[in-house]
This record gives structure tokens, sequence and C-alpha cells, in this order.
């Protein structure tokens, strides 16, 4: 489901991002989102230089969370 506040669409897109203030280098975040959510989701993190990656839900590991 998409993480965006209020959507409750079934998400299709992972948003990888790590906050290096409080998270170790290796720990992947992970918001979902949908279609519509994708960019807005991405571009949160983006802008404060958290990003890593946006990749579909089915290329998510084990190590993603
Ligand atoms: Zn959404």
């Amino acid at each position: 489901m998409c993480s965006a506040k209020g959507c409750r669409a079934t998400a299709a897109h992972a948003v990888v991002w790590n906050n290096p203030k409080l998270h170790t280098a290796d720990r992947r975040k992970v918001w979902l989102a949908c279609d519509e959510h994708e960019k807005s989701l991405a571009d949160f993190v983006a802008l404060r230089g958290f990003l890593i990656e946006v990749v579909p839900v089915g290329q998510l590991t084990d190590a993603d969370g």
C-alpha cells in the first residue's frame, strides 16, 4: 500500500532512502508509493539528499525495510 498520507492505493514503486544522521550507510529505508505519489515521495527525500533509488516493488529484497 502507498505510504502517502491518506492514500490507500496499491503501491507499485519503492522509494529507497537513507538519512545518514539517523541510519548507518547500509540501511535502506523504504517508502512504498502508488503511481500518483511516487514523484512527490521521491522528491521529498531527494530534496534532503536522502534518496538512493526508486525501484519497482517487485525488486525489493530482504535487506530493504
Ligand atoms: Zn498514493
